[in-house]
C-alpha cells in the first residue's frame, strides 16, 4: 500500500513526498484513511511509529481551507512535542497553505492572541495554555471539528486530566476525536468512553 492509494488531496500528497516520506508506516497504513473519513480512532502506538504524520495527514485531509478558522486542535504533553507536531503539520501542509500555531506555556500570551486573531486552521498545544486561550476566547472553539490527544497516557500521568476534561466541555459536542497513546490505562479508557463515538481501535 502506498500514500497514492489513500485518496488524499493532491497537494497533501505533494507535501508528504516533499517531506521525504516514500511509503506509509504500518500505523499510517491503518490510520490515515479512517481518521481522514471523520471516524473516531484510538491508536495504540509508541512514538517512533509515525503516529504524528498519521493524525497530521488525517487533519490536513479534512480541513476546509476556504475557512480560516480553527478546525482542529491537537494536545500534547510537553511544549517541545507540541512545537514539533506543529512543524510537521506545517511541512506536510505546505502546498495546502495550512495555517498552524503552537500554543504552549512559557511564551507570550499577547503574541499567541495576536496570531490566533490573524486566523489559523490548526492549533497544537499543551493543555494549560490551550485551556487558557479558550477561556479568554482568544481561541474560538465554534469551528473546531477535530480533536487529537497525542500521548494521552503521558498527559494523564502528568496530571492534565482535569484540564483535558475542561477543554472537552468548551468544544462543540459532535466533534471527531483521535486518541494516540502507547498504553491505555483506566483514565485513558474513561476518556474514550466519555467522549468518543464508536471509536475504531488500531493496534500496531
Ligand atoms: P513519530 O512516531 O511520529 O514520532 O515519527 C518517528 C519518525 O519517523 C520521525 O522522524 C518521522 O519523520 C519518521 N517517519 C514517520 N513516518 C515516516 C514514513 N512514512 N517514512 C519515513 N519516515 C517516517
Amino acid at each position: 500500500e502506498s500514500f497514492d492509494q489513500m485518496q488524499l488531496h493532491e497537494n497533501l500528497l505533494r507535501g508528504i513526498y516533499a517531506y521525504g516520506f516514500e511509503k506509509p508506516s504500518a500505523i499510517q497504513q491503518k490510520g490515515i484513511v479512517p481518521f481522514g473519513k471523520g471516524l473516531d480512532v484510538i491508536q495504540q502506538a509508541q512514538s517512533g511509529t509515525g503516529k504524528t504524520a498519521t493524525f497530521c495527514a488525517g487533519i490536513l485531509q479534512n480541513l476546509d481551507y476556504s475557512l480560516v478558522e480553527c478546525q482542529a486542535l491537537v494536545l500534547a504533553p510537553t511544549r517541545e512535542l507540541a512545537q514539533q507536531i506543529e512543524k510537521v503539520m506545517r511541512a506536510l501542509g505546505d502546498y495546502l497553505n495550512v495555517k498552524c500555531h503552537a500554543c504552549v506555556g512559557g511564551t507570550s500570551v499577547r503574541e499567541d492572541t495576536r496570531i490566533l486573531q490573524g486566523g489559523v486552521h490548526v492549533v497544537v498545544g499543551t493543555p494549560g495554555r490551550v485551556y487558557d486561550m479558550l477561556r479568554r476566547r482568544a481561541l474560538r472553539a465554534d469551528s473546531i471539528k477535530m480533536f487529537v490527544l497525542d500521548e494521552a497516557d503521558e498527559m494523564l500521568s502528568r496530571g492534565f486530566k482535569d484540564q483535558i476534561y475542561d477543554i472537552f466541555q468548551l468544544l462543540p459536542p459532535k466533534i471527531q476525536v483521535g486518541v494516540f497513546s502507547a498504553t491505555l490505562p483506566p483514565e485513558a479508557l474513561e476518556i474514550t468512553r466519555k467522549f468518543m463515538n464508536k471509536p475504531v481501535r488500531i493496534l500496531v
